[in-house]
């Protein structure tokens, strides 16, 4: 590459900043798309594919699959191939969505009600999301924040889910070190300025604990050691790698490259062999409902910018 000026580190540091806040300016204009498109009788696919092909469409790429996540299930549901999961009237459905500009990632998620008896939780939520952003500064303790998470929460008289937490944005790394936690914590990491959060709180009228369903269609690649037998596996680590790197990724996404047996197969040698993170679709008890609210900051010097 021909040679030039090199970029000092804050150079560095404000086009980083910069491509976050283009993802965060996606993220809005999908954002209002959304709206007229998540109601009662509507497939979640349609949705998913909707809001990625909008995120292209706006300049951006998706840094991970659309969620749709109803009712009791809070994260990690997005439409396999084929999918004929619908909306219903009474739903509470999470659409949780990101976009990244060269690895550099926004992310966010809306709770759409269509069940009145749950509009308070989905307030609830809210409100907490936004006591959550006023507190965030630099200096400010990761486990001072899941406190008041909490507490607005629990005054509320709903559960917040404790697995489940807000977290640091690094280039290509959609979960980093530090958390948000949605509960007080014993300990925590002090924020940082010019550091980037997904700052998200999930409130549910059940247990505030969810647990893995058998069910994972969205995945991530991980260092692996050992050869792979399928030529569709070593394939997918080649698309991946070249695709998606170490952001997640949908099987839904690799559908129309392989047929439908196939793929299941090379995914269950690449799990088999450590060389995919599973996520698994995570659900409170039958019966409870779950709202989630999540954006995006920028921690600046005396407390942060929402870019969502
Ligand atoms: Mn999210
Ligand atoms: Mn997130």
């Amino acid at each position: 590459m021909a040679g030039g000026k090199v970029k000092s580190d804050e150079e560095e540091q404000m086009s980083a900043l910069e491509k976050h806040r283009h993802a965060g300016k996606v993220v809005r204009e999908v954002k209002e798309a959304l709206g007229g498109l998540v109601r009662p009788g509507v497939k979640c696919i349609e949705i998913c594919e909707a809001v990625e092909r909008l995120i292209v469409e706006k300049g951006g790429k998706p840094a991970f699959p659309c969620n749709i996540s109803i009712n009791n299930v809070a994260a990690h549901y997005t439409s396999p191939p084929g999918d004929n999961l619908t909306i219903s009237e009474g739903d509470v459905v999470k659409v949780d969505f990101g976009v990244h500009v060269d690895g550099y990632v926004a992310d966010t998620a809306v709770t759409f009600c269509m069940n009145k008896e749950a509009e308070r939780l989905v307030e609830a939520a809210r409100e907490a999301l936004k006591t959550a952003i006023q507190l965030i500064a630099p200096g400010v303790e990761t486990n001072a924040v899941g406190r008041e998470i909490e507490k607005v929460i629990r005054d509320y008289d709903y559960r917040p889910i404790r697995e489940l937490s807000g977290h640091i944005l690094e280039q290509y790394v959609l979960h980093g070190s530090k958390v948000i936690p949605n509960i007080a914590l014993p300990h925590g990491a002090s924020i940082n300025e010019g550091e980037v959060y997904a700052v998200e709180v999930f409130a549910s009228t059940g247990s505030g604990s969810v647990s893995e369903t058998p069910y994972a269609y969205i995945f991530s690649l991980q260092p692996f050691f050992v050869p792979l037998r399928l030529k569709e596996a070593r394939r997918i680590v080649m698309i991946v790698e070249e695709e998606y790197k170490t952001l997640p990724f949908a099987e839904r996404w690799l559908a129309t490259r392989f047929s439908r047996g196939k793929l299941r197969f090379a995914l269950r040698e690449l799990i088999s062999k450590g060389a995919l993170r599973q996520y698994r679709v995570l659900s409170d008890r039958k019966g409870s409902y779950v709202a989630q609210a999540e954006e995006t900051v920028i921690v600046t010097g005396s407390g942060c910018e929402v870019i969502t």
